[in-house]
């Protein structure tokens, strides 16, 4: 397990200081399998719509720059050759399918990776003119980026024959393209700076110490370098592409061992933190807070954004939920594995519940979910039904939601020597090797909608190891047994380690209680409050219902055990609120609600 991590450290480069000993494992997907739940349904269904993809329609743009035949229809929205940005998630897609193919062993799904990859290595040619005058995302950087990722993956969950070549003739002809030095107050400069993460775990999953190199190159120093010395320079810059930025960050930290890419991303993953929204979604409008009012001739046309409040007073799209959410989980994941600290899970776990989990299913025509909204009443639309003069279909978040699905798989638990952590509370099961022997650890319950989970453990003979269990921050008297005696020392905020020898037939039951509580929009304004229980956002139902108060909103209960449904008593009558993933297309809702702070 170590030792699959330190093939990353090349000879040349120091080995990472030990201040958190070795970081965790990640899992491989095939070792976890996810039961009965919204993940699998979010997971099982991106898998469809991707294999329902038209080859042909997926290689038309590369195959078209390539004086290729083009047999077949083009895809249409983004995508397309004459779109926003051809092909821009043919890498992503890619990536997904050889995840999928890892969790679920399913040779269709292999055998249309390796399809993929013959025809796009087809297409490379070494003048790069796929990516030149390239559409929005500028120089088709952002597409090679996905490329990268996608093609390794390709390689190292597939064994896709002529992946990794068909990876070194694309780097060889857009190198010259990219621009390496980045305008130091470009908003959109981001494209650029997410080189590093893909780079690193190429390199990681078998290519050529060049993209080492390549990773080392493109982390940019203007950018990681003040918020390692603890200087936010977050505010307006592009959301999305940041935190991306940072996780490339983390990643680096885990390759190289400078403690200063570790700082930057651990300062700039707090500074996310302190501008989230309850639900843990960021970035108004896809930009950091606060958001300078833009000038031109004299005349103010952007009158900025100054706070949260400010942002669901004035506007709508709050939180670019899938692609920041795959940023962030995906940051988180690494700081997790290097720090060890717990609340990394319940932030990822905040995210979920509030966020991806609840965003409304890919359609097998590209209408996808982009953003979530806050202000009051809004509802949940596909990109672009608020009516933005844009193609509509298959935008950057059809690229990252199949990604989110299937790294449920690798977010929920993680390993070292010692045993297993227990991150997410997913139904699922996790089974691995633990001292030469098979071990099953199978989780189940309606958690988040009642505050327990079970834990089946099942090794095939008499194995001592380490289950470290998340309790999370906000539980109120965790408990936890083992086969019906309580475990002393659960502390909310850490890993509960259990340590004992394991036996077939093993009973664990997580208790995490959680009170109903008030969340402010912004310190400065304590009068714009959501309702939350444990990592739940309630979201209230804003069509022909009465407007709680505090006091009413405090005063809501479950209307029965693991239902999907509270009801809060008004003088007006009875109030319902649901997590975010049981409100459905169209329906209105209130995120924030507006009380007075003296009365609760
Ligand atoms: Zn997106």
């Amino acid at each position: 397990l170590i030792a699959r991590e330190n093939e990353m450290t090349a000879p040349q480069h120091q080995r990472r200081p030990d201040a958190f000993g070795d970081p965790l494992a990640e899992v491989d997907y095939g070792e976890v399998r996810l039961a009965d739940g919204p993940h699998r349904v979010q997971l099982e269904h991106t898998h469809a719509v991707l294999m329902g993809l038209d080859e042909d329609s997926l290689l038309r743009p590369f195959r078209l720059k390539a004086d290729l035949p083009t047999p077949g229809f083009e895809l249409g929205g983004w995508y397309s050759s004459n779109g926003r940005d051809p092909g821009h998630s043919f890498g992503q897609w890619l990536s997904a399918l050889s995840r999928y193919a890892a969790i679920t062993g399913d040779r269709a799904t292999r055998e249309k990776v390796v399809r993929l990859v013959a025809g796009f290595a087809e297409t490379v040619e070494p003048e790069g003119r796929f990516y030149r005058n390239y559409g929005h995302f500028d120089e088709g950087t952002y597409t090679y980026n996905m490329l990268v990722r996608g093609l390794s993956d390709a390689h190292h969950h597939v064994g896709a024959p002529g992946a990794l070549d068909a990876l070194d003739r694309t780097t060889d002809a857009i190198l010259p393209l990219i621009a390496d030095n980045v305008a130091e107050d470009a908003r959109y400069d981001d494209w650029c700076m997410m080189l590093p993460e893909n780079q690193f775990t190429a390199w990681q999953q078998g290519a050529t110490e060049r993209y080492l190199e390549l990773g080392e190159r493109y982390l940019h120093t203007h950018f990681l370098g003040p918020l390692a010395r603890g200087v936010d320079v977050l505010p307006g810059r592009h959301a999305y592409g940041h935190v991306a930025v940072l996780a490339g960050a983390a990643k680096a930290y885990l390759a190289l061992g400078h403690p200063d890419h570790l700082a930057a991303a651990v300062n700039g993953m707090a500074f996310v933190d302190a501008q989230t929204f309850v639900t843990g979604g960021f970035g108004p409008g896809e930009t950091f807070l606060p958001i300078a009012p833009v000038e031109k001739d004299g005349v103010i046309v952007h009158s900025g954004v100054a706070d949260r409040a400010d942002s669901i007073e004035k506007g709508t799209l709050h939180f670019e939920t899938i692609c920041s959410s795959y940023a962030y989980l995906t940051l988180a994941r690494y700081l997790l594995r290097i720090t060890k600290d717990s609340t990394y899970g319940d932030r990822m776990e905040r995210l979920i519940h509030n966020g991806v989990l609840g965003a409304l299913p890919l359609n097998p025509l590209g209408k996808a979910f982009y953003q979530s909204n806050y202000h009051s009443p809004a509802w949940k639309e596909y990109f672009d039904g608020y009516g933005h003069v844009m193609d509509d279909a298959w935008p950057c978040c059809s690229g990252t939601l199949p990604l989110v699905a299937a790294d449920y798989h690798v977010n929920a638990y993680l390993r070292d020597d010692d045993g297993v952590y227990l991150n997410l509370y997913i139904p699922s099961t996790l089974t691995f090797e633990q001292d030469g022997g098979p071990v099953t650890i199978t989780q189940s319950g309606e958690y988040p909608l009642t505050d327990s989970v079970h834990v089946a453990v099942d090794p095939i003979r008499p194995t001592d190891f380490a289950l470290r269990i998340r309790v999370p921050g906000w539980s109120l008297n965790p408990s936890v047994t083992v086969n019906g005696e309580p475990v002393e020392d659960v502390h909310p905020g850490t890993f509960l380690t259990v340590r004992r020898t394991w036996t077939v037939g093993d009973q664990v039951e997580l208790r995490f209680p959680a009170a109903l509580r008030l969340e402010a929009a912004d310190p400065a304004h304590p009068d714009l409050v959501a309702l939350v229980h444990g990592s739940l956002v309630l979201f209230a139902d804003a069509a022909d219902a009465p407007r709680p108060n505090g006091a009413e909103l405090l005063a809501a209960t479950q209307s029965e055990p693991g239902a999907g449904t509270w009801v809060a008593p008004t003088a007006a009558g009875a109030v319902r609120l649901r997590p975010w993933w049981f409100i459905q297309r169209h329906e209105l809702y209130r995120t924030y609600m507006k009380v007075d702070p003296e009365n609760h």
